[in-house]
This record gives C-alpha cells, structure tokens and sequence, in this order.
C-alpha cells in the first residue's frame, strides 16, 4: 500500500460545479495534466501542468499522420469513498499494444498506473461521490516532435486529460448497420486505439444520425454481412439460450468492459461465446422466435441496451428479457466496489482526503 503524497497541489473545484448527475459525458475538463515525455533518453519524470499550458505543433506527427493512441479509464470511489481505478494494468497493456502498431514508444506499466493515479490525486475533488459517477480518464501518447518527414517521431508526450462524469443512464438504442463505409479492415488499425479509427467513423455515426437512429453498428469490412462493433462499443446479442460476441480477430478493439462482462456473464453461468454473428442469422433468429436481448458495452456508456438494428432491407427488433438490467447492476457494483468480488480489478487511489 502507497502513502498518500504528503502536499501534493490539488486542483479546487469551480464556484459553480454541478451536481453529479448533470456532469454528463466529457463536457467538463480538469484544469491540469499530468504528462511524461519520451526522447533518446527514455522517459522524463511524470510533470503537473496546467491544461491549457501544453500545447500540440501543427507539424508534429501527432497531428500531421495521427500518430496518436489513447485510452479511457475510470476512477470510481467506493462505499467508504475511497478512490480505486478500475482495471488500469489492463488499460496499461492496450496502450502498449496500441502504440506497437503505430511504432511509438510504449510507457510501462508502472508509468501508466503512476501518471493515472497522479492525474486523479490531482484532481481528488472532482471525483464524484460513491454511486454518482466516476472521474474519467484519457492516457493519451502522441507524436510531438516537429518534423515534416514521414517517419517515427523523436520525441513522444504521454498525457492524461480528465473528466468528471456522472453515473451513465441505463438506456434503450436503435443501430443503424452502416453497408457501404469501413472503419477497420483486416490488417488494419482496428484493434488499436487510435484516432484514425474514430475519424474513419464519424461519417458513417453521422449517417445514422441523419436516418434518426442513435448511432451506427459495423459490419466485418469485405462482405458486410458480420456484426463488428457499435461505435464506440461493443455488441453482445443473445440467440436462444446462448450468448454471442464477434472474436477479437483484428478488426475490433479488446474492449475491457467486454472482457468484464465476459467475466460475470460466465461466472453468473451463462452460456457465452466469442463467435461470428450475422446480419442474416439475427433475422432468421428474429423469425424463429428465437431472439434475445442485445447490448453494446464500454467504459463511457457501461451498457447500452440495444432495441434495434436495421439496414435498407431489415429491421431486427429485440426483446427485453432483464438480462441487461441485470448484468449493468452487475457491473456498476464491481467498478465501485460495493461488492468484495473481483478486487483485483481495483487498483487503490491514495489520497489526503480519504
Ligand atoms: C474504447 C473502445 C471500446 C470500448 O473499450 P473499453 O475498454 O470497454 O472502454 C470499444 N470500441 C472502440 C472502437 C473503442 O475505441
């Protein structure tokens, strides 16, 4: 167990902060960041700064060839309102794997456990109370050098950026299955977590938006036919007593709330696997009374309960069967710590506060 830090800065709230419930998604921003940076030397020491004072070159690699990778975590207090991350080591590993593809330097573990837990001691006070939200945040490793060429940067920037957020709604969403636009293709960038992925996205959420649906679900690149993922989650679908998540064959990202309802969905004895699931079977399941519930999850949203997914030629309704009520409560008690299990999944915050 760590020491709290003795006279670390802590950043003050603003005079006019909300309740929790109205923080929203990503709206509010915390006033400091914590940031490393990389050069023939290694990594610099973890450094506070205030948000606005660090700036990104517009002929940084950064920007120019989105030599960019992120991740999304969350800091959850628990029912003594001590603050945990959830999962970080996880979250670690994905950015080193995500920096490997686009050939950037990965931080270490421990780097990335420390700047997190310094990002969030920073900004204790911004951390909702226990059960109404959560303090997000957003490791991000960029290119920071300025240089014209197309080649690997010399010098990197790992920052962590945070947001308060309150306790995501438990809602309903209709999908769009996008057959004509690509987010990632087979030997692409699509199990990376990287802002090529996003902005190859955001015409085809911006599509469904248009034909009044909630946001876009994408199907495997060369056939169209293969459920990939949501926009920004993924997609678990339930067919008879069974249910199906798309591998993790390149294409999508290894979402760790995935991975963590796998967990409880198999520890709760359900039937689940990691299978291929088409557009064509959903109909034929829909047909033979044989359809379930479907739901879309991921750090932001948690869970989503997905009601529709249609195309020109379909529409495939799903049915409510409590499942994603259940496994949304499931979830929220393990990332808060209202329940002793999976408490390796918790990593303590030490802080002057708590
Ligand atoms: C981050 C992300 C997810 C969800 O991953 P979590 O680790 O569960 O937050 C899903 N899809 C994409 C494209 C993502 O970027």
């Amino acid at each position: 167990m760590q020491t709290p830090p003795t006279g670390l800065f802590e950043a003050a709230l603003p005079s006019d902060w909300p309740q929790p419930e109205a923080l929203g998604f990503g709206q509010i921003l915390g006033p400091c960041l914590v940031h490393a940076h990389h050069d023939d030397e290694g990594w610099s020491a973890p450094r506070i700064s205030n948000r606005e004072n660090l700036p990104v070159a517009v002929a940084s690699g950064g920007l120019q060839y989105g030599f960019s990778v992120f991740e999304g975590l969350k800091a959850f207090r628990d029912p003594q309102e001590r603050i945990h991350l959830f999962r970080p080591r996880d979250h670690a590993r994905r950015l080193q794997k995500s920096a490997r593809r686009v050939v950037m330097p990965e931080p270490d573990e421990e780097l990335f456990v420390q700047l997190c837990q310094l990002a969030v001691q920073v900004h204790a006070r911004y951390v909702p109370p226990h059960g109404r939200g959560a303090l997000y945040l957003r490791p991000t490793l960029y290119a920071e050098e300025e240089a014209l060429g197309f080649r690997t940067a010399r010098r990197h920037a790992f920052a962590v950026a945070v947001t308060p957020s309150s306790d995501p709604p438990q809602k309903n969403v209709r999908l769009w299955a996008e057959n004509e636009l690509v987010r990632a293709a087979p030997g692409g960038l699509g199990e990376a977590k990287t802002g090529g992925n996003y902005a190859a996205g955001i015409l085809g959420l911006q599509r469904a938006r248009a034909r009044g649906y909630d946001d876009v679900v994408w199907l495997d690149a060369l056939q169209h036919r293969r459920l990939a993922e949501a926009g920004t989650m993924n997609v678990f679908v339930q067919i008879g007593n069974e249910l199906l998540t798309p591998p993790l064959d390149g294409t999508i990202l290894a979402g760790i709330t995935r991975d963590s309802v796998l967990r409880l969905l198999r520890a709760d004895g359900l039937r689940v696997v990691e299978h291929d699931v088409s557009l064509d079977e959903l109909s034929a399941a829909q047909m033979a009374g044989q359809l379930g519930t479907a739901f879309g999850v991921g750090t932001a949203a948690r869970l989503v309960q997905i009601s529709e997914i249609a195309d020109e030629s379909r529409s495939i309704r799903f049915s409510d069967t409590g499942l994603a009520a259940r496994v949304y409560a499931a979830l929220k008690q393990v990332q808060e710590g209202s329940t002793h299990a999976l408490r390796e999944w918790r990593t303590p915050v030490p802080t002057a506060q708590a």
